[in-house]
């Protein structure tokens, strides 16, 4: 696996922005975390972005006032941390919005004006690569905070998206389990009971790539994947977990 960049380049970036000799205008959106003070070239794309969203601002290339309010506006309406900063994730974030040009959102803007993906960003990739069922659901035996998919054990269990690992651990009730995050969204989606951990914390599976295998570690008396889907900030992290299996459904499980 690869290592965390996109853990890494947000450090980077604000220690590149607390140095007042840095060149404006050298960066291309995403590569550094924007936030008030920085000019550039990436300032006025993100001015841009926002303008797309229906959130008019002065393509000024400077992250003033307006655009904190503006950046505060979005990250409400998309439920992550209301920071009023746009780390590389959240800029891809807001293109991939722009690029996917939700009438609702902008209902004169010409799709075209945004900076397209040339290739759409895939829409996930089912977790269980295999035959399964569904078991209990959310809710179900008071509080399960997940849907368990039943499986061989064995089976590989791929990222549902470009993630981040935030968390491999084992516990008595969940077994081996990972956490990953999903920097686009803010949510993370939690498996469990796994018989194999592929990844480890920082790394940075794409859609469709291998995290482990299906297992019944922990509290199960199956070979199960218990997943879990948690709205941003995360897993413990200020978020809480909702049903997932209108997600997983999305993904084309059964
Ligand atoms: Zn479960």
């Amino acid at each position: 696996m690869r290592t965390a960049l996109s853990r890494a380049v947000p450090l980077v970036a604000a220690v590149a922005a607390a140095v007042p000799a840095v060149p404006a205008g050298a960066a291309d959106l995403g590569e550094r975390t924007l936030e008030h003070g920085d000019r550039g070239d990436d300032v006025r794309e993100l001015q841009d972005l926002l303008t797309d969203l229906d959130l008019r601002t002065d393509a000024d290339g400077t992250f003033g006032a307006d655009t904190v309010a503006h950046v505060k506006s979005y990250e409400r309406r998309e439920d992550l941390p209301v920071d009023g900063r746009v780390s590389p994730g959240q800029a891809r974030g807001m293109q991939r919005r722009v690029a996917d040009a939700d009438d609702a959102f902008s209902p004169t803007d010409p799709v075209t004006s945004g900076p397209a993906d040339p290739a759409p960003a895939a829409a996930g990739t089912y977790p269980v690569d295999g035959a399964h069922t569904y078991g209990d659901g959310f809710g179900d035996r008071g509080g399960h905070q997940g849907q368990d998919v039943m499986a061989d054990c064995g089976l590989p269990l791929r990222a549902v998206n470009d993630v981040t690992v935030r968390r491999v651990a084992t516990e008595a009730a969940a077994g081996r389990y990972i956490v990953l995050h999903d920097s686009d969204s803010g949510e993370d989606y939690v498996y469990m009971h796994m018989s194999a951990v592929d990844v480890a914390v920082g790394d940075t599976p794409r859609a469709g790539d291998k995290v482990g295998e299906v297992g019944q570690t922990g509290d199960a008396t199956a070979c199960h994947l218990h997943f879990e889907e948690w709205t941003a900030p995360g897993w413990y992290a200020g978020g809480h977990a909702k049903d997932p299996l209108a997600f997983l459904r999305s993904l084309g499980g059964s």
